[in-house]
């Protein structure tokens, strides 16, 4: 078979690329290895793990709040193989949903592995050994990203585990030790927590999710203690050893004393690492980096002309959505358009509940870069509708400009943060300055008002309900 785009891994960078390809009229392939589409994202990523969040949400709810909201119900309990198997179904719902768009757009599939002959031809190796060979005019590698480890620990997916197996276990730890107060560790302690688990989170930074405005994470961690998670921040750990149904996590403290935590199952999860192999990139010759990635220019093309790599594969944030504005480029260039992508305004986002979302700079940035910045903040309690909900966590963080007033950060931590930071993204695309936004009329009542009132408190502290 001859293709203008052959696609190698289905995940929402690859599947997004096929897509857009399609429509741009460009006859498209797309190869993946496993017998459902959507990578990691759908697979054992972002939707199953907020399938698990929700549903451990709505136990959480009905064990600690529906008692204020007047509902009386007797103890509800945990069914942990219809949880798992309601995550299973949402998962099997949205592969099948990608399959669905596969068709629709004339992308045709094939299932095995791609691996490069030369730069226009790809073999499809299949699960049973045989092989199929495809031409293509170009190619965009989008084979994603796999759980690393540390040194010195090994993953035995039975009690040592990662995401993958957490969103696969038949009960509810009794201590489940996080290793690595990241993402990953955050929302899949949360669902452990919520389910009864005692949760303990050792992270190597002095703060959990380090990587974000640093308010952020002093908010999260005091709520997450509160709903009775313990953290250990400035712990780097050292190792992990599984015996029978015990894990032994080893750390080094601030002070470089040897601290050990034991329990039933350890969460290794302190980062992913680009995956590439199997891929026959030699026989390209391209070489990934030292962790995994493939080099790629401004419009992600790699050193090899033809050959593009978008999504975990390459640098940048390991996000679903940033790998799906990759694929977009990617085809839209090969289609002599002009796409951008401002990476700064790739929003992050932490599924806990409060709901954590960030866009634009950080506080800690501005201030290394030298920047003259206003912050305006607007605690969620005072919103009337956090009251009504009984939501009344977090706060509204805006950075702007100290002369021109415009947006340069958005750092929410509360109830719906997650879709409120999509304001914060619109507003930063089209620089748009604080008093746009405070000026904007925001439905009343909804949290989105606490970005109207951060934005009024970032011009001149004038926030109108505080
Ligand atoms: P992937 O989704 O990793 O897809 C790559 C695909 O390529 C895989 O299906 C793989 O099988 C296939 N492949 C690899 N090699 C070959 C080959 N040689 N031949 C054929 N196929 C191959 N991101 C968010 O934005 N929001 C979230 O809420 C979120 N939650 C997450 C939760 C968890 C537990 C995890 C692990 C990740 C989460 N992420 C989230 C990150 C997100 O899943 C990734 O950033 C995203 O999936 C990357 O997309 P991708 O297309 O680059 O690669
Ligand atoms: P992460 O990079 O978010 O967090 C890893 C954490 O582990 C860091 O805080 C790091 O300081 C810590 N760490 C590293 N070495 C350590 C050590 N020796 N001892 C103790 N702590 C140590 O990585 P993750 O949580 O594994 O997530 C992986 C990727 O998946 C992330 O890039 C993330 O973008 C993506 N993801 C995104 C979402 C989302 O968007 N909601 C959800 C899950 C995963």
């Amino acid at each position: 078979m001859k293709y203008d785009l052959t696609v190698i891994g289905s995940g929402p960078g690859g599947y997004v690329a096929a897509i857009r390809a399609s429509q741009l009229g460009f006859k498209t392939a797309l190869i993946e290895k496993y017998p459902t589409l959507g990578g990691t994202c759908l697979n054992v990523g972002c939707i199953p793990s907020k399938a698990l969040l929700d549903s451990s949400e709505h136990y959480h709810n009905a064990l600690h709040n529906f008692k204020a909201h007047g509902i009386d119900i007797t103890e509800p309990k945990v069914n942990m193989g219809q949880m798992i198997a309601r995550k299973a179904d949402v998962v099997k719902q949205n592969v099948d949903g990608i399959a669905f768009l596969m068709k629709k757009n004339k992308v045709d599939v094939y299932t095995g592995v791609g691996s490069f002959v030369n730069k226009n031809t790809i073999k499809v190796t299949k699960a049973d050994g045989t092989e199929e060979t495809l031409e293509t005019a170009k190619t965009i590698i989008a084979t994603g990203s796999k759980p690393a480890s540390l040194p010195g620990i090994e993953v035995d997916k039975k009690r040592i585990i990662t995401s993958t197996e957490a969103l696969e276990l038949k009960e509810v730890p009794k201590h489940l030790i996080l290793i690595g107060g990241g993402v990953i560790g955050l929302e899949l302690g949360s669902v452990y927590s919520r389910l009864g688990a005692k949760v303990s989170c050792v992270e190597y930074a002095d703060s959990i999710i380090p990587t974000m405005d640093r308010a952020l994470g002093k908010e999260l961690q005091r709520v997450l203690k509160k709903q009775g998670m313990e953290f250990f921040t400035s712990h780097k750990v050292s190792g992990a050893i599984a015996k029978g149904k015990e894990v032994t996590v080893t750390a080094t403290d601030a002070k470089g004393k040897e601290v050990t935590f034991t329990g039933d199952y350890c969460l290794v999860a302190v980062g992913r690492r680009a995956y590439t192999e199997g891929l026959g990139l030699e026989n390209i010759g391209l070489k990934a980096d030292e962790r995994g990635r493939i080099a790629v220019n401004d419009h992600l093309e790699t050193s090899v002309e033809g050959v593009f790599a978008i999504g975990d594969v390459v640098r940048g944030a390991m996000l679903a959505h940033k790998a799906e504005e990759e694929g977009v480029l990617v085809a839209e260039y090969m289609a002599g358009q002009k796409p951008h992508i401002d990476y700064k305004l790739i929003p992050g986002v932490v599924y806990t509940w409060p709901e954590v979302a960030s866009v634009g700079y950080t506080e800690e940035e501005l201030k290394t870069d030298g920047r003259k910045y206003k912050v305006g903040s607007f605690p969620v309690r005072a919103l009337g509708r956090a009251r009504a909900a009984g939501d009344i966590d977090g706060f509204f963080k805006v950075l702007a400009d100290a002369e021109t007033d415009e947006i340069l950060g958005v750092h929410i931590i509360g109830p719906r943060a997650a879709d409120i930071i999509a304001e914060g993204v619109i507003a930063m695309e089209f620089r748009a300055s604080a008093e746009d936004i405070a000026r904007a009329s925001h439905a009343h009542p909804t949290f989105t008002e606490g970005m109207k009132e951060a934005c009024l408190a970032a011009i001149d502290n004038r926030p109108l309900h505080m």
